[in-house]
This record gives structure tokens, sequence and C-alpha cells, in this order.
């Protein structure tokens, strides 16, 4: 079979938008249909035997490049939570495995989320004890909450709580398990992002503040 670049992305993407060349091999790709879909833009090469497909949400490749997953602010935008931070100019944060010899900034780590390659690295890398098993791509909602809190403050954590709570993206054993592992001073900010956010979905008061939990709040 001749080589597809667009077949091979297609296979990365199944295997969850970021696969080691084993992975690709064992789905039928070859060392040469990998070659081909770099050079025809449909894969990113990472890291030595890791690829990327190339239109991954931003800062994934950059994040496996330092052979880490997305995390705090950039897990939280991934997962459609509203985040409190610098936008388009916020740099990558990444959850870099502790059990790994790597680190942010690391120069055999091409970040290729910055055009001019290693001195462009700005991301922000994370070590934090994971509450649950990473995604491909990124760490799940849970810790990413957990991250905002120590990396950006009590303010952005709630702001991005309130999101999830708002679209549902949290049962009540995703919150327990947020708010034990939280430091004691800061579990209240759970309690009171979910009664706001409640307060916000209340029918009762939906014409007044229009699902805007600040509004509410401010009743
Ligand atoms: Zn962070
Ligand atoms: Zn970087």
């Amino acid at each position: 079979m001749p080589p597809s670049p667009m077949r091979a992305a297609e296979h990365c993407r199944t295997l969850g938008g970021v696969a080691t060349t084993a992975e690709l091999l064992a789905a039928g790709e070859t060392a040469r249909s990998l070659r081909a879909a770099v050079v025809a833009g449909t894969l990113l090469r990472s890291r030595e035997g890791v690829f990327v497909v190339a239109d991954a949400p931003d800062g994934v490749a950059a994040a496996s490049a330092h052979r880490g997953v997305l995390d705090c602010v950039s897990a939280a935008r991934l997962h459609g939570l509203w985040t409190l931070d610098e936008g388009a100019a916020e740099p990558v944060h990444v959850r870099i495995p502790s059990s790994r010899n790597a680190r942010v900034g690391d120069r055999r780590a091409v970040c290729v989320a910055n055009d001019d390659g290693e001195s462009g690295c700005r991301c922000v890398s994370h070590r934090h004890r994971m509450i649950e098993p990473a995604g491909r791509m990124s760490v799940g909602v849970v810790d990413a909450l957990a991250a905002i809190r120590s990396c950006k403050g009590d303010e952005a954590f709630v702001a991005a709580l309130e999101s999830a709570l708002r679209q549902r993206m949290l049962g009540p054993h995703d919150r327990e398990r947020l708010r034990a592992s939280l430091p004691a001073n800061a579990r209240r900010l759970v309690d009171f992002a979910r009664a706001d956010a409640e307060r916000a979905s209340n029918p009762w008061c939906g014409s007044v503040c229009a699902g805007s939990a600040s509004a509410c709040a401010a009743r």
C-alpha cells in the first residue's frame, strides 16, 4: 500500500492524537509512511519516537516535546472551561511525569509551540501528584482544576471550577476528590463555588442573573 499522510494522521487520531512509532507501526503504518506524513504536514514528530496529529489543540505538541501532557489552564481550555488567564499570550502549562528525567527548558526537547524552537520555550511545568490518570493530550478536569489553584490562585480556581460545575462536568465523586486534594484552608472554595454555581442555575433567579454566577452572587 502506498504511504498515505491522511491515513497516518487518522491512525494517530484514533490512538488519541498522540502516538508512539511502535503503536503506529502496529496500526499498519511503516517508517516510510510516517516520514511521508511528517513531510506532508499531517503529523508532527514531537520528540524521538512520538507523533502528534498536526491539528491537535494548541500546546499539545509542545507538551509532548517535554514528555508531558497539557495541565492547569492549558488543560482547562482544552476541556472547554472558562479560564482566567492571559488568553493566547498564556504560556503552555505542562504536566511533566515525575518519574521521567524531563523538564521544561530541557535543551533536548524542541518545544514545537514556538517558532524559534528551543530558545523560545516559555512552558510552565507542573509535577503535582495526579488525582486521576491523564489522557494522551491532557490531564483530566479534576487535576487541571487542582493545578490552577496552586498555579494561578483562588480567584482563577473558582472561575474555572464554576465553569466546570455549570457545564455539569464534575459529579459529586469528582468534587469530593478535588476537595480532598486541596489544603484544608482551600476546601471552602469548592463548597462556595458549588453553592454559587447552583444559585446561578436556579430557574427562579435565571431572569435576573442570566446564568452568570457573579451577577447572581451579587444579589
Ligand atoms: Zn499552571
Ligand atoms: Zn516548551
